[in-house]
Formats: C-alpha cells, structure tokens, sequence
C-alpha cells in the first residue's frame, strides 16, 4: 500500500479493528501488538500485511497502522495517518461495592462505555463478595475502550475499605452518595451543581450501606447524598443509572 492511504482505504477504515497499546503513536511509528491482539488478528479476523487497523493509546489520538508484519512472533503495524486527535472523557470516578450477583466485569465494561474515568472497587461493611478480580476488569475496561471508541481507558483502582476510600478522598472532588435511604436531593440535581468540576460517584452493596457508614458519609463536607427516584434500584443498575444521568447532565452527552 502505498505511504499516503487514498481516499477509500481511508473510507474503509471507518469500520475498522480499534485496538489499544501502550506505546507511543506518531507517522511512521511501527508498533509491535501483543499476543492476544496477534492471535486475533491473524486468526480470527485473518488479516494480512497491508490491511489497516485503528489504535490509539489514550495520548495520541487514534491512528490508521497498516500492518507491515503478520507473523507468529507479532504483528507489527505501522502508523500511516492521524485519524482523530486526543479527546478526554469527563473526570467522573465510581466508587462502587462489588455484588455477588453481577460480575464486576459487566460493570465495568457498562461504566466504560458510559465514560467512566476512574473505577474504584469499595469494600462496605455489608459487600458479600470479598475478592475481586482486578486485571480481568482492566481487559474488559480496554475491550469495552475499543468497542465504544473512546480515546482513553478507564482506570481500574485497587479494592478498598469505605474508610479508606473516604481518608484518601481528594477534598476538592465532590462524591455524590447515591443513599436509599431517602432525605437526598435528586441526582439531577447534584449533577447540575457539580458541572465544571471534579466528581464521583458511589454506590452501595446488596445490603446498601449500614446506619453508621450513612452518618459518617452525611458528615462528610464534600459528600452529596443523592436520591435515584422512589424505587430501590440493583446496587449495578444504581450504578449505571447514575452515571447516565450524570453524564446526560454534566457530563459529555449535553
Ligand atoms: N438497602 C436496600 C436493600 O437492602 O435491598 C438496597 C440497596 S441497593 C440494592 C444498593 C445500592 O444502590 C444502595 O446502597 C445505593 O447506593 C443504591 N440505590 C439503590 N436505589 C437507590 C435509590 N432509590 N436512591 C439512591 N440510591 C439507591
């Protein structure tokens, strides 16, 4: 293929493989893909040197790489153009006690999509489960990247206790407590309050949280407690839900 890619190689790429690495991304870089993206490319996809793909890093905006090299040691591809500047998704983090019911890993594929920017696992006094699984969440957090077409990857933050979580809490981010037990402003509403800066969200276990973790969040200065409407949602669909609604209200999606 020659160096500049015409008109409908570029058209084609639209629908192209976007696939995530950590190297740097320039004209002419050649990245060498790691082996799980080697195998699907070569196996499943079947691809060939000269076919394009798209990556991205989360610093270089995303690229067209002609792959240059297919071969069992790796596929190499090399950057040819620039096909979208570096975009940031909103600074929103959740906080979130991991259920029994769905796997983390449903979550965070769901939160990525949504534009989560930090996942922080939070271990309540009443979470059931006590492990979880940090790098399957880092790959569905990549895989879930690359489907969206976001630019960036969220971060996947190690599980900590509520207390810890709250001691290590950056003062100037606001955290929207999303509180079932009632007397909260709307989660409209704190969204709106919270445009322009930095914010998290957290939300509670199966068991929601206990009397004495509800007080010491209410006292908190930069906590907000926030209704989500008069039913108990899931501890995942809360989740969800608030995030969507933070983003359709300060958010990119308004
Ligand atoms: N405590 C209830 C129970 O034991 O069935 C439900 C807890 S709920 C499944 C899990 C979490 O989702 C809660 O801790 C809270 O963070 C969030 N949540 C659910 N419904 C909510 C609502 N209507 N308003 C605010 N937060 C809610």
């Amino acid at each position: 293929m020659s160096e500049e890619l015409n008109e409908t190689a570029l058209a084609e790429a639209g629908g192209k493989t976007r696939l995530y690495v950590t190297g740097d991304l320039g004209e002419g870089v050649a990245v060498t893909l790691d082996e799980g993206q080697t195998h699907y490319l070569l196996h499943v996809l079947r691809a060939k040197p000269g076919n394009l793909v798209s990556l991205f890093n989360g610093r270089d905006g995303e690229w067209l790489a002609e792959i240059t090299e297919g071969s069992k040691r790796g596929v190499i591809a090399t950057c040819r153009q620039q096909i979208d500047v570096q975009r940031g998704t909103p600074d929103i983090w959740l906080a979130f006690a991991p259920v029994k019911k769905t796997p983390s890993d449903y979550l965070v594929q769901k939160a990525a999509e949504l534009g989560v920017s930090v996942l922080q696992p939070v271990f309540t006094r009443r979470t059931i489960v006590s492990r979880i699984n940090e790098e399957r969440m880092a790959a569905n957090a990549v895989e879930a990247a690359e489907q969206s077409g976001r630019l960036t990857v969220p971060e996947i933050r190690t599980g900590v206790t509520l207390d810890k979580l709250l001691a290590g809490w950056p003062r100037e981010r606001r955290l929207l407590f999303c509180d079932e037990g009632g007397d909260a402003k709307t989660m409209t509403q704190a969204a709106r309050e919270s445009r322009g800066g930095p914010c998290g969200i957290l939300t509670g276990p199966e068991g929601g949280f206990d009397p004495a973790e509800r007080a010491a969040l209410r006292a908190l200065p930069f906590v907000v407690p926030v209704s989500l409407g008069p039913r108990i949602l899931r501890a995942d669909t809360a989740a969800l839900a608030s995030l969507a609604i933070w983003q359709a209200v300060a958010g990119d999606w308004s």
